[in-house]
């Protein structure tokens, strides 16, 4: 009985599991030119022109001299141009066959599996149904797919006079673990009102979670399945390479600014944010501004401090979550330089204090794997956010009329 449960146990896994592991490079070349996405390594020479690199693919990391990235068809025609031999890898998001849910009820979800599109939306809709004292939802913009951009919007029923703090994820479709991290800080914040830590949250700060940011990478295989995720949007395109760039100027990619990138530029134009951060995967580190200069920051030193804050509280519930780097930290542009970054934009033109929060080494974990982050992760996440309450902030009105002044130029937006 014993060896046919072990049996059983392995044929479960070549079924279940890595199903679409171990392709050749000429079966890679074909699915990636399907899915307009490319996934490859290739070694840096010593003498190259890293900006030629940057500005022609999508760089996602780099181990010493080995670079993975990401390119559209194009990009990968036009890199190849540049003489490096590029290896072909599996993408992250077809490693491992991950469950879904596809639920209505979300007191039956269990946080341990991707919702399906349906099941994201009628979950983000369903929170404001259930409190709308607390929660609305801001939907920025329906994609031609249909998909939404949708922001929650939190509470305790005024956000006057609060600073406004922003939480995203999910800009490259394939990295998600901070997108169901969202959707489970938005759950637990409603559904713990008596929490002292979500008092805290709910009558001080004017809260953003915006959990999945390209609906149409994460989707990409159809709105069942995230499996087939990709880190472009539907057009292609690396929407963190798309933004205004404070060093870069306007359309440092080259491409039109996204519909997703119009939107949320809006968005940051008309809410005076002054903190945020934008949850990635495919490392575990707290990257901090600048992305597109060596230019240390004004306040770097604040920088590091709560990058610094974020980590060490994982590193209390697991030493060996953000363990690298600067004991979990790093510059920017130190790591690797990018540009039309979102965290540089954010910094640079939409006064809002961003951070990059890289939050898991695998990029598509199985869903099981989730509820562990979740425990790693919820006590920085809450900390992260209270650190927009120090310091001074409120409402400055005119000594005449009485009226909020508004403190800023809203033209910012390069076209
Ligand atoms: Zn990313």
């Amino acid at each position: 009985m014993k060896s046919l449960r072990y049996f059983m146990l392995i044929l479960a896994a070549v079924v279940c599991g890595n199903i679409f592991a171990q392709k050749s490079q000429q079966e890679l070349n074909q699915l990636m030119q399907e899915r307009n996405e490319y996934y490859f390594t290739f070694n840096l020479s010593g003498n190259d022109d890293l900006n030629a690199i940057a500005q022609t693919i999508s760089v996602d990391r780099v181990d010493g001299k080995v670079v993975t990235a990401y390119a559209n068809s194009k990009e990968f025609a036009d890199f190849q141009q540049l003489g490096y031999e590029t290896t072909l890898q599996t993408p992250p998001s077809l490693m491992e066959k991950v469950a879904m849910w596809d639920g209505s009820n979300r007191a039956e979800y269990d946080w341990d599996s991707y919702p399906t599109y349906t099941a994201y939306e009628e979950m983000m809709f369903q929170f404001a149904t259930d409190h709308p004292d607390k929660c609305e939802i801001i939907t920025l913009g329906t994609l031609p797919s249909g998909r939404k951009i949708m922001i929650a919007h939190l509470n305790n029923g005024s956000g006057e006079g609060k600073p406004k703090f922003l939480y995203t994820s999910t800009i490259h479709g394939d990295e998600t673990t901070g997108w169901i991290l969202m959707l489970r800080l938005i759950d637990y914040l409603l559904e713990n009102p008596d929490e002292p830590e979500v008092q805290t949250v709910m009558n001080n700060i004017d809260l953003y979670i915006g959990p999945n940011t390209n609906p149409d990478g994460t989707y990409h295989a159809g709105n069942n399945n995230v499996n087939g995720a990709t880190r472009y949007n539907a057009n292609g395109v690396d929407m963190n390479r798309n933004y205004a760039d404070p060093n870069g100027g306007p359309h440092p990619d080259g491409n039109p600014y996204q519909t997703e990138t119009e939107w949320f530029m809006q968005f940051a134009e008309e809410n005076a944010f002054v903190m945020g951060a934008n949850y990635h995967g495919g490392a575990e580190v707290m990257n901090y501004p600048w992305d597109n200069t060596y230019t240390l920051h004004a306040d770097d030193t604040w920088y590091q401090l709560i990058s610094h804050e974020y980590a060490d509280l994982c590193h209390q519930v697991n030493s060996n979550y953000m363990n690298g780097y600067n004991n979990g930290i790093t510059n920017g542009a130190q790591w690797y330089m990018i540009g039309g970054g979102r965290q540089d934009y954010m910094n640079g033109y939409a006064q809002c204090r961003e951070l990059t929060i890289e939050c898991s080494n695998t990029k598509l974990p199985n869903g099981n794997q989730l509820p562990n982050f979740w425990n790693i992760n919820k006590n920085s996440i809450f900390a992260f956010m209270n650190q927009c309450l120090y310091g001074i902030h409120g409402t400055v009105t005119d000594a005449s009329t009485g009226e909020p002044i508004e403190f800023r130029d809203t033209t910012i937006r390069f076209q």
